[in-house]
């Protein structure tokens, strides 16, 4: 029997963490500094579990190792996408992220593109996005003298939003926004600046300057494009994003959706809403906000009955 995998999340504690993710999903969270949902993981630092199934009681990176079918037999070690829900009550340091090449060769661990859809973002809130240095010199003159107004390049963000984060940008989400974010499964993040604040044990957080400089991309490039947006009947199919890395789509759906895999297997998040997933005509799946699941390879087709919006990753070309 065919059956998709919801999963359940573990939670990371975070300095800038808030109450939004119990606020906006009611999840049973431990703490008010609740900072990553991490939804859809296998990595090692918090790995989800199926909680439904011939795998329930798995943690992904084991369903993973041991039952690769259900990937279409995708190669490769580690489980290469990552969902997480961040919910930001104050900023996050400004960081940037190395890709493959650099990532393995000093971190043992590959890099990191992601990419963000904002589910929330409170009136004035904004993001740093890119910067404003010409030249490598231009870049490590202005994070050596800190002249972090002059560098970073801040962009207004609502709620609806989607920005493409590519490895070697320069970026940090603002206070009061909270985001779904789709990510290569990495946890290697170089901080750049952090807002002179300290950490929980008094003393600021390490920085790591060389390698920022080292791996960001300049000048900077915005290589957010415009949306497509495919209107079916009872769905809106909207692709945010394709690249080596991943796919990720926007699924609004209202009403009974039919949908055909195109991928060896599919990630989703519901955000708003509510409905029914349903297997084969007879096997129903409840489906309410704040639910994460994956649609498996054997899975060939399937349908959705309900009003909700969904956001779907694939693995990309490159995996
Ligand atoms: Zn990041």
């Amino acid at each position: 029997m065919i059956e998709p995998l919801f999963l359940e999340a573990v939670m990371q504690e975070k300095i800038w963490g808030g109450t939004k993710l119990k606020e906006e999903f009611g999840y049973d969270i431990p703490s008010d500094k609740v900072g990553e949902y991490w939804a859809i993981s296998a990595h090692p630092n918090g790995p989800s579990t199926v909680t439904n199934g011939p795998y329930k009681g798995l943690k992904l990176n084991e369903v993973w190792e041991q039952h690769r079918e259900v990937f279409g037999d995708a190669s490769g070690d580690v489980f290469p996408l990552l969902t997480k829900i961040l919910d930001a009550a104050d900023d996050l340091s400004v960081q940037v992220h190395p890709d493959d090449t650099y990532g393995l060769e000093h971190e043992g661990e590959l890099g990191k593109t992601e990419c963000w859809y904002v589910i929330d973002a409170e009136e004035g809130s904004e993001i740093i996005y890119g910067h404003h240095a010409t030249s490598k010199e231009e870049l490590k003159e202005m994070i050596e003298n800190g002249e972090w107004d002059k560098l970073l390049n801040r962009v207004p963000v609502k709620k609806g939003d989607f920005f493409f984060v590519p490895s070697g940008t320069i970026h940090a989400i603002g206070g009061g926004i909270m985001i779904l974010e789709t990510q290569q499964s990495s946890d290697t993040t170089y901080r750049v600046y952090d807002y002179d604040r300290k950490g929980d044990d008094g003393k600021p957080r390490e920085l790591h300057l060389k390698q920022s400089i080292d791996v960001t991309t300049v000048p900077s490039v915005d290589p957010n494009s415009s949306l497509e947006t495919v209107d079916s009947q009872n769905v809106s199919i909207t692709t945010f994003v394709k690249n080596d890395f991943f796919n990720v789509y926007k699924w609004e759906v209202n009403g009974v959706a039919t949908f055909e895999h195109t991928a060896p297997y599919t990630l989703v998040s519901v955000l708003e809403g509510e409905g029914e997933l349903i297997i084969d005509d007879t096997k129903l799946y409840e489906l309410k906000k704040g639910m994460h699941f994956i649609l498996p390879s054997d899975l060939k087709a399937w349908s959705i009955d309900g009003t909700l919006q969904t956001i779907a990753s694939t693995p990309g070309e490159k995996l």
